[in-house]
């Protein structure tokens, strides 16, 4: 059986892929079984943020991976330590868990959140408000405070204390906070897999107001918009707030499973030894890799992420066939004439990778993608979408 065959017979069911099986890749540059080569505008959604093997991350991952794999949360070691300073560094935050997805962040953040509003005012003060169309995991915690019906389908009953109200309604979003026991608002700046839709300044100034006037934790789930993909560190830094706790994953160690919870003066204390864990959190691997990510992370580079962010947005706003260009950054949702399936199956045709999110097309290329790769990104999508 062929890689395609075994795939289907062996691995669950859960995804349905594209026919394309990807050998090898540099950069954004990908190659498929058959030798055929294509612009990645994908990287792993929004993982893969210096692209495929890129030699100095390589080089930071392996000089750790030959001192050693893995050791557990019971010893101290460098990358761990290294990462955390930096993190705290760059943002502010005081302190950070460390664990291996978007998911497993956010149900960190949701844990403390809880112990925030049952310590602070009482046991029934547990509710966290999220928004209707985010996306915050797969885990039945993450999935309750997902505000998307069609992801809860068949998992019921969903875990109590999810409060979901409409993005952008700064009146809707009082009304929530008045009248329920409520410890937390969660919200993605950008929501992604809900259509790629940035939240307003407007709404996102209501959040922290409301946080401040009620006692409450607010949570940026930055597990896709983190880590550069806006042209900032974090997202949240376009807006004018500071989150009590920041959620990451995804590009943070560009290619190796990591998530952070990272906390501020407020929520840093709230965790004390053996309240949370995980096995594989602070992996040393992992943590070197995004160590390197980190620190190459610079203004000069995230100015580079805005000047191709706009160059995107210039070619295609008003292109033939695309009726909106939306989103942040390398973060951005095309709303196509064209079904956002038909557009990426076409472009992949033409040797351009593509992701969907709702009825867009949504593009989340390796933020290290050069220009000329942009262009010829650009140039199929164009041509498919008129
Ligand atoms: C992808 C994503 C998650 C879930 O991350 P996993 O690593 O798949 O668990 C959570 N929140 C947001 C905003 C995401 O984009």
């Amino acid at each position: 059986m062929n890689v395609k065959e075994l795939d289907e017979k062996y691995v669950a069911n859960t995804y349905k892929r594209f026919p394309v099986e990807i050998v090898s890749g540099k950069g954004a540059s990908l190659i498929d079984e058959a030798g055929k080569k294509y612009v990645d505008m994908g990287a792993g959604i929004a993982v893969n943020t210096f692209g495929m093997a890129d030699d100095e991350w390589i080089g930071a991952v392996t000089a750790q991976l030959a001192k050693f794999q893995h050791t557990s949360n019971l010893y101290y070691t460098e990358p761990c330590a290294k990462l955390a300073k930096m993190l705290c560094e760059r943002t502010g935050m005081k302190k950070v868990f460390f664990s291996n997805s978007g998911a497993e962040a956010n149900e960190c953040a949701i844990k403390a959140a809880r112990e925030y509003g049952i310590t602070t005012k009482g046991e029934e003060y547990y509710n966290i408000i999220t928004l209707e169309n985010s996306f915050h995991g797969r885990t039945m915690a993450t999935l309750s405070a997902t505000g998307q019906a069609v992801f809860h389908e068949h998992f019921g009953p969903m875990l109590a204390g999810f409060i979901h109200t409409t993005a952008n309604d700064c009146e809707a979003l009082e009304k929530a906070v008045e009248e329920n026991k409520v410890c937390a608002i969660m919200f993605e700046c950008v929501q992604g897999e809900g259509g790629v839709m940035p939240l307003t300044k407007e709404f996102v100034a209501k959040i922290s107001e409301l946080a401040k006037k009620y006692d409450l934790v607010t949570i940026a789930d930055e597990v896709q918009t983190g880590n550069g993909r806006t042209g900032m560190l974090y997202a949240y830094m376009n807006f004018d707030i500071v989150p009590d706790i920041v959620s990451t994953a995804k590009g943070l160690a560009a290619g190796l499973p990591m998530g952070a919870t990272l906390f501020g003066e407020k929520t840093a204390d709230i965790y004390k030894p053996g309240m949370h864990g995980s096995t594989f959190g602070g992996n040393p691997v992992c943590a070197a890799g995004a160590v390197n990510v980190i620190s190459r992370l610079t203004d000069d580079f995230l100015s580079e992420v805005s000047a191709k962010a706009k160059y995107i947005k210039n070619a295609l706003e008003g292109a033939k066939g695309i009726k909106t260009v939306s989103g942040m950054g390398l973060m951005i949702g095309l709303e196509t004439e064209k079904e956002a399936a038909q557009v990426v199956a076409e472009a992949m045709e033409r040797g351009v990778l593509l992701l969907t999110a709702k009825k867009k097309v949504r593009l989340l290329p390796p933020l290290s993608i050069t220009f000329e790769e942009l262009e010829k990104a650009v140039e199929v999508i164009k041509e498919v979408c008129a």
